[in-house]
């Protein structure tokens, strides 16, 4: 058997995880990063320690997967927005914002009410501003956002948030694995709970919109994709991530092939693995100071506990999670 090698843009948690799966399947990963002693550095076969876009560090002639195209609609919610409605999918209201003029006429449109965003680079929470209603202040928010292009979203009163991990095989065959209850603290993640408090047809339905989005990108990889649930099951897409995810982290403990294992199944074009779920869990990211009750959650039964590797806890840093099975 040849030992073959996976390329690994980024160097954080994700990188690290995908490096452990990769590993067990006899696959050695190269990290591409710029922070030495990164997380998936310190578990991979080599490190290229250059930037993302490093023309240098990038120069090796393989298959990229997924698929650019599937960053470039993601990696900008205007064009990620577009490209949902185009497959099926419904999303909040948006209006493309690049003027205090602009935000003004939107929020104008939608009462006063409405999220702001940046289009690029907004994650975590980063790069948002919430308008609960019209009395909120909107002078200078397009300037305090950094004037960069933005949209404003409509105010979306969800019930409950919920995403799918889903997977597309070289083959184009479709495994979804069954969609997380997520909760967020301060915009970050906190919770993953499996199953959702939703209804089979609002399941059935997320996973059917990551099927249309996987099919249209002609995608190979792992997907996550994040909704807001309505009172009456109904689903609006709020955005896509094409690649791992941490609402799928759970999958590690509850799942004989974790999302890890399922991303580099994909695209190393092997079969995918069955993404069934032998328990109920819930995942608990550890978030900055979270890591100093780490002795209790190591006391705790049916618990796993995975750490990335992180010396400083800073505040709103991902330092571990853990997933308790509920049985
Ligand atoms: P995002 O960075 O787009 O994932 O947004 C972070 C969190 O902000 C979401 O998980 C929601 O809890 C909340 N949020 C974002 N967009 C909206 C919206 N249009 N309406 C209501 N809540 C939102």
């Amino acid at each position: 058997m040849t030992t073959k090698t996976i390329g690994i843009i980024g160097g954080g948690q994700l990188g690290r995880m995908l490096a452990m799966a990769a590993a067990r399947l006899n696959f050695r990963t190269i990290i591409l990063e710029p922070q030495a002693d990164c997380p998936a550095a310190q578990l991979a076969n080599r490190q290229i320690a250059a930037a993302y876009d490093d023309p240098a560090g990038l120069a090796a002639r393989v298959p990229v997967y997924p698929p650019p195209r599937a960053l470039e609609v993601a990696q900008d919610r205007l064009t990620e927005k577009r490209f949902i409605n185009d497959c099926g999918i419904p999303t909040a209201r948006f209006h493309a914002i690049d003027s205090q003029a602009d935000l003004d006429a939107a929020l104008a449109d939608f009462g006063g009410q409405g999220v702001l965003k940046t289009r690029r680079l907004g994650y975590d929470g980063k790069g948002q501003k919430v308008f609960r209603s019209a009395a909120d202040d909107a002078a200078g928010a397009f300037a305090s956002l950094g004037s960069v292009p933005m949209i404003l979203e409509s105010f979306v009163a969800f019930e409950r948030e919920l995403s799918v991990i889903a997977a597309r095989g070289l083959d184009g065959k479709v495994r979804a694995f069954d969609p997380a209850e997520n909760v967020h603290r301060n915009g970050i993640l906190h919770t993953s709970t499996v199953p959702a408090n939703v209804s089979e047809a609002t399941a059935e339905a997320a996973r059917a919109a990551a099927a249309a989005i996987l099919g249209k990108l002609d995608y190979v990889g792992v997907i996550g994709i994040e909704f807001f649930v309505l009172a009456d099951g109904g689903l609006v897409a709020n955005e896509m991530a094409p690649r791992v995810h941490n609402s799928g982290h759970w999958t590690e403990a509850a799942c004989v092939i974790s999302q890890f294992e399922q991303h580099i199944r994909a695209v190393a074009g092997l079969s995918l693995g069955n993404p069934r779920r032998h328990s109920d869990c819930v995942m608990q990211n550890l978030i900055g100071d979270d890591i100093d009750v780490l002795p209790q959650w190591l006391a705790t039964d049916d618990t796993l506990v995975h750490l990335y590797g992180k010396t400083e806890a800073r505040p709103g840093r991902k330092m571990g999670h853990v997933t308790t099975l509920k049985r």
